[in-house]
């Protein structure tokens, strides 16, 4: 009888677990809501605290100059950014090819505003802009704003071959530089493990594509630590055989420098031993290789620094935008008929001083972070927000030790000059002290040992060799 009874028995139990489950659930999706609703709540109660508040998204380059700016100031600023951290991303490539740790080069976004009391930081992916209800929207707040600075960047762009990019990763964000230093290194693990001469051969070759300062970084990059630092670490092949190569649709380098500075990376770069290829671009994409004109060039590590594309947000203000996403801004930085919204960095295209968009480059987006914050406090102070105007002092590229260009406007610097002023100018603007006094350090070392100290490897290589479950 008792038998009899037990699998009904554990049948209303199995039943009243799952009820209870189901309960359970129920209660937390509500609780989650209310939160939501909750946090929103709050966000536009503090709005009536009467203080002008401001949002900016995006705590890169020009977006944390803004914020910087306000510090202090008598209102409310809201940091968004999808990351906790401000990248440093011109010595992202450093990290890619082991000579930099991602702390090295990367500042937690508190940290770095943590004595403006004024602002506080979200972390947060935003989704869309609501410009006519003045609303910043992510997956799950919606925030008011009075003034809007966005500021997300660009991400790459692969002219319509987005199946390319997991072949040929890029170099925008600090998971890219990991990868690419991963495969990297693992090119060379598997050069040295392989018996077959042919997929060695192919192992040690790599290619970049895209001569633009990224691309010509990396090229020199890879052909230091092949030449230099891997160069007595294996037993089975010699690492300084390496193949960099470099292709660039234009018939030169760094299309954006002065002629004469295109010319002299170029040949900073074939001293190194980079083949340079240009005027010719990249037609196929596989695993196996890249094709370019009517050569199949066999290798396992490809590098894209081809082409860049605005971030999403931009499009979702309904403003006008180019042909690579980036938001056409007025005179003063703002949005046409919006003059509480302003864009900036790579994320906006500003024609108006040069009939060109500016270049995107870290100068323009701090320039233009410090601007829009001016802009916002002159119009809280009642006065007329002023027309922007970048001031120029020049670029520069780096190829490798003692090897750079540099366009400082009133001359033009090549090899060791190049590469202080680089070093000096990247130290200065490297974020947080300790990071300074890290990078400094590191290199130094680097300079004295040709030795890279970040050469891991920080995926689970086995892992991947195993046959899916
Ligand atoms: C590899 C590399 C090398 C470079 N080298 C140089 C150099 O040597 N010299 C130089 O002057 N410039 C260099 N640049 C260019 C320079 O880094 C950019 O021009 C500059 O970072 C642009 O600043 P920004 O504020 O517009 O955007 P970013 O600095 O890119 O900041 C954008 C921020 O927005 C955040 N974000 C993006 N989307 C969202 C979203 N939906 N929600 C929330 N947050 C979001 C990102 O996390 C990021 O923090 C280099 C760039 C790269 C990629």
């Amino acid at each position: 009888m008792t038998n009899c009874l037990l699998p009904q028995l554990a049948f209303h139990r199995m039943e009243s677990a799952g009820a209870e489950r189901h309960r359970r659930e129920a209660r937390e999706v509500s609780e989650w809501r209310e939160r939501i609703k909750r946090s929103t709540i709050f966000r536009m109660e503090n709005a009536f605290t009467g203080k002008p508040h401001v949002i900016i998204v995006g705590a890169g380059f020009g977006g944390l100059e803004a914020a910087k700016h306000f510090a202090c100031e008598n209102m409310r600023v809201t940091v968004i950014d999808r990351t906790n951290y401000h990248l440093f991303q011109p010595l992202l490539y450093q990290v890619a090819t082991a000579a930099l740790s991602p702390a090295d080069i990367a500042a937690p976004v508190r940290a770095v505003l943590s004595k403006c009391r004024n602002v506080e930081v979200i972390l947060a992916e935003v989704q869309s802009v609501d410009v006519d209800a003045k609303k910043v929207k992510t997956v799950d707040l919606e925030i008011d704003y009075d003034y809007l600075i966005l500021a997300t960047g660009a991400r790459h762009s692969y002219f319509g071959h987005n199946e390319w990019e997991k072949l040929a990763p890029g170099l925008k964000s600090l998971e890219d530089a990991v990868e690419l230093r991963r495969r990297i290194l693992l090119a060379f693990e598997y050069a040295e493990k392989t018996t077959d001469e042919s997929a060695r051969r192919a192992a040690m070759n790599f290619v970049i594509i895209g001569g633009g300062p990224t691309g010509v970084e990396m090229a020199g990059a890879i052909a230091e630590i092949s030449r230099y630092t891997l160069a007595k670490d294996f037993r089975h092949i010699n690492p300084s055989e390496a193949r960099v190569i470099l292709i660039e649709g234009e018939p030169r380098l760094l299309a954006a420098y002065p002629p004469d500075l295109s010319e002299s990376a170029r040949k900073q770069l074939v001293e190194l031993g980079v083949e340079v290829r240009t005027s010719i671009r990249a037609t196929n994409l596989t695993e196996a290789g890249v094709q370019i004109g009517d050569e199949f060039i066999p290798c396992r590590v490809k590098i894209w620094a081809a082409g860049n594309n605005a971030s999403f947000v931009g499009k979702t203000l309904g403003t006008p935008v180019d042909r690579v996403g980036r938001v056409v801004v007025n005179d003063d930085l703002t949005i046409p008929g919006h003059p509480e919204v302003q864009v900036i960095g790579d994320l906006a295209n500003f024609p108006q001083q040069t009939g060109e968009p500016l270049p995107g480059i870290s100068p323009v987006a701090m320039q233009q972070g410090r601007h829009a914050a001016r802009n916002v406090l002159a119009i809280i102070k009642g006065r007329k927000p002023q027309r922007f105007r970048y001031r120029d002092k020049g670029t520069m590229a780096t190829i490798g030790r003692n090897k750079a260009v540099a366009d400082l406007k009133f001359i033009h610097l090549s090899g060791l000059p190049a590469w202080l002023a680089w070093l000096f100018v990247h130290i200065v603007f490297l974020v947080g002290f300790r990071n300074r006094l890290l990078v400094l350090f590191q290199w130094a070392w680097a300079y004295l040992t040709f030795d890279k100290g970040a050469r891991l490897i920080t995926r689970n290589f086995q892992s991947e060799q195993r046959p899916a479950a």
